[in-house]
């Protein structure tokens, strides 16, 4: 007994158009012209493809332009706005803004998200209790991993670290640092490093956010991520820094991040908005280079981070979209290029997170419906889904612009 078909769809590397056939909330069979009267929807030969997958988005503090301005544009102007709003934040307030944006995310193709928590004793564990009910009330559209972070420092805010405990003793997925906050960045490092083996769980760091190339911390994460042999179990955000280097120093840093098997994801959209406002002209775009990284086998990930918030008052929740941004900042055009920065949104942060990005018989049966014939397509046009399931469910369907001809 089949559940479900999809009809005449394009899985890519195939030639010819497919039915699949879903069951127990797997694919039971991918073929040509499967006979059955399940309840079905017509592809109508566009792509097929497993959903959009969120490495980096901060579902706490999305949604409150209405009450945090930043008035400089700056990094600090952001970072002071949110921690002077974070005072009014309740767990209530933080699941209605944090539903929003799932929400949307849903009905762009996304299935699967990183969110990263600000914990300290200001907001307590306001913001992880709520994203926990996020993860248990939409879990039937979207897998959430919740990682716990130290937003305004460690050491320079007592407490912090008891309740990141508490909060990885009550699943909390992994632990994000943010040593640009700390008035100690190696021990901050150091010591997420050393809570990281107490839990056995990976890390994700925000890790700079300036253009001064004299300085950095990526070197100290890559000398912990060796010592504590947690190679492949690290991923940096941000890094603007690796945007000013010029090749030859960019290429001795791939090597150091593929030996220290540190992942890097770009926020495209925020590093754009904060960068370089000293300056009032030429502006640089702060927009680190992953493509150039991902060819030399570092995992890389573009990704959305803020939504509507004092670090970027933008946001559609559409991957799509910010692949194309990248790509259009990094100034990638032909199909190759494109395709990767698909990549980029879906197999790099699925494989991140865990999770199989194959469409296959006896794959979970969770898959979304773009209006293109191929990945590169959907980067150029920002193909936005017009269907998804997940895990045999239907759980949007965002029905293509039509036109009434006269
Ligand atoms: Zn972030």
């Amino acid at each position: 007994m089949l559940d479900y078909l999809v009809r005449n769809a394009c899985l890519t590397g195939e030639n010819t158009l497919v039915d699949l056939a879903v069951a127990d909330r797997k694919i039971v069979e991918i073929a040509q012209s499967i006979a059955g009267d399940a309840p079905s929807f017509d592809a109508a030969g566009q792509l097929i493809s497993c959903g959009f997958v969120e490495s980096h988005i901060h579902l706490d503090k999305a949604c409150i332009l209405d009450r945090a301005k930043n008035e400089t544009g700056t990094l600090q102007g952001a970072i002071s706005a949110v921690a002077n709003a974070k005072s009014g934040f309740t767990e209530d307030d933080i699941y209605a803004r944090g539903a929003r944006v799932i929400e949307k995310a849903i009905t762009e193709g996304t299935n699967a998200v990183r969110t990263h928590v600000e914990i300290d004793p200001g907001i307590g564990l306001a913001g992880f209790n709520a994203i926990k009910r996020l993860k248990a009330d939409y879990a039937w559209a979207m897998d959430i991993e919740i990682c716990v972070f130290p937003q305004e420092g460690l050491f320079n805010y007592p407490g912090t670290e008891e309740l990141l405990r508490a909060a990885l003793d009550n699943g909390a997925d992994l632990l994000g640092g943010c040593p640009y906050m700390d008035t100690d960045p190696h021990g901050q490092i150091l010591r997420l490093f050393e809570m990281a083996r107490d839990y056995d769980v990976d890390l994700d760091f925000h890790l700079d956010f300036d253009l001064d190339a004299s300085w950095r911390h990526l070197d100290e994460v890559a000398k912990q991520s060796i010592a504590f042999g947690w190679q492949g179990r690290v991923m940096i955000g941000h890094v603007t820094k690796l945007s000013v280097l010029p090749k030859p120093e960019l290429e001795d840093t791939i090597a150091i991040m593929r030996d220290a098997g540190i992942g890097l994801t770009v926020l495209p959209a925020t590093d754009l908005f904060l960068t370089g406002r000293d300056h009032d002209h030429s502006v640089p775009c702060g927009v680190a280079p992953a493509h150039k990284l991902a060819a030399h086998g570092v995992c890389c990930t573009i990704a959305t981070n803020n939504v509507l918030n004092p670090f970027t008052p933008y946001g559609d929740c559409s991957l799509s979209r910010m692949a194309n941004l990248y790509a259009n900042v990094s100034q990638l055009a032909t199909e190759a290029e494109l395709e990767n920065c698909f990549a980029m949104v879906s197999d790099a942060p699925a494989k991140l997170l865990g999770r199989s990005n194959k469409i296959a018989v006896g794959e979970a049966a969770s898959f979304i419906v773009l209006p293109a014939q191929s990945r590169a397509q959907v980067v150029s046009e920002i193909s936005l889904p017009i269907w998804g399931m997940k895990d045999g469910r239907v759980t949007f369907e965002h029905p293509a612009a039509k036109l009434f001809r006269p």
